[in-house]
């Protein structure tokens, strides 16, 4: 074996010999803010003592770095957000598969890939959220509802060019059908409330402005908002309420935050560790309590402002459908006119 390798690759071989035993690490590109995922890699550190390198950077910016780098990217592990995403960095050939009995057993089946190229590591839901100050929570009931004339002029909602409304639009093209689905997007942009704007947060600040009664926003900005240093932003979210749609049917519409390993892996064992730790106990009741997600992991208690929110049914279509729905979801928005 080392005559071969050294045969092979002489640099390496070299490389290995002078890195001290033990001197484990694992590099991360990662798409998630740092100071949300800082505390649980020096909890992963401090177990296992691998040492993690992370490159920090935005979602779609670090697939284009991946994709320029291919097999020199020093990368391990990708962390991002949305299974669409993912599911692009699979398909562009950036992840490789992993079977882990640890990851399957931590991870429901529908927030993982069926081949392994991605797992879930948090779970994000996208709700209605609605001003109780105009909207009584009795004329709510499902995303198809919002296409309702009676909401003309009181929906706001981001661009469709931001990948958690394509992925939203992906789980209706699957539910529904192209023919529906496309109709539901006409009927939601012909009730917009203006034309789409800033981020998740600022849906939920203009409805609680007034500026519009009902918005589509990501749970976990809500309970950022709620805990947020600016008071301005805690009156907003006190004006703010969420409404579980589709509750007698599929269920609410969930997304995840999520890791693959990196088809360029050089770190492998090392990487499949730290997306194992991320998936325990440990880790999942970080994401619960920093991030204001909910755990992937079965039985790991959320936040306080997240629990208060109540408990909830959600949509079960394994989340690789959004990425492979994600084109054509892509279309409905442009056909629709969602800009
Ligand atoms: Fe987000």
């Amino acid at each position: 074996m080392n005559a071969v390798r050294r045969f092979l690759a002489p640099a390496a071989v070299l490389a290995a010999l002078a890195a001290p035993a033990g001197a484990a690490e694992v590099n991360i590109y990662s798409a998630r803010q740092e100071v949300l995922i800082r505390p649980l890699l020096d909890a992963f550190e401090a177990e296992t003592s691998i040492d993690v390198n992370v490159v920090s950077g935005k979602a779609d910016a670090l697939l284009q770095r991946l994709e320029r780098e291919g097999r020199n990217s020093p990368a391990d592990v990708l962390l991002t957000v949305d299974a669409g995403r993912l599911v692009r960095a699979e398909e562009a050939g950036l992840l490789q598969p992993v079977r882990s009995d640890v990851l399957e057993a931590n991870i429901p089946a529908q927030y993982r890939d069926p081949e392994g190229y991605w797992y879930g590591l948090s779970v994000r839901a996208r709700p209605i959220m609605y001003a109780p100050a105009r909207v009584d929570p009795s004329a709510l009931s499902t995303y198809e509802a919002l296409a309702d004339p009676r909401w003309r002029g009181r929906v706001c909602v981001r661009s469709s060019n931001n990948i958690y409304n394509q992925s939203l639009i992906a789980a209706m093209l699957h539910h529904l059908g192209r023919e529906r689905a496309e109709a539901w997007a006409r009927g939601l942009v012909a009730n917009f409330a203006r034309k789409p704007q800033g981020g998740d947060r600022d849906q939920i600040r203009a409805a609680a402005a007034g500026q519009c009664d009902v918005a589509l926003a990501n749970t976990y900005y809500l309970a950022r908002l709620a805990r947020s240093d600016s008071a301005a932003d805690r009156e907003a979210a006190a004006k703010v309420a969420i409404f579980w749609p589709n509750q007698d049917g599929r269920g609410v519409h969930v997304n995840i935050s999520g890791a693959g390993l990196t088809a360029s892996a050089r770190h492998r064992a090392s990487a499949i560790k730290l997306i194992e730790f991320l998936s325990g106990a440990t880790a999942q009741r970080m994401y619960a309590g920093v991030v204001y997600e909910y755990p992937v992991k079965p039985g790991v208690a959320t936040a306080d402002v997240v629990a208060s929110w109540g408990d909830f049914t959600a949509d079960t279509i394994n989340l690789s459908i959004l990425g492979e729905n994600n084109a054509e979801a892509v279309r409905i928005a442009d056909r629709a006119g969602w800009r």
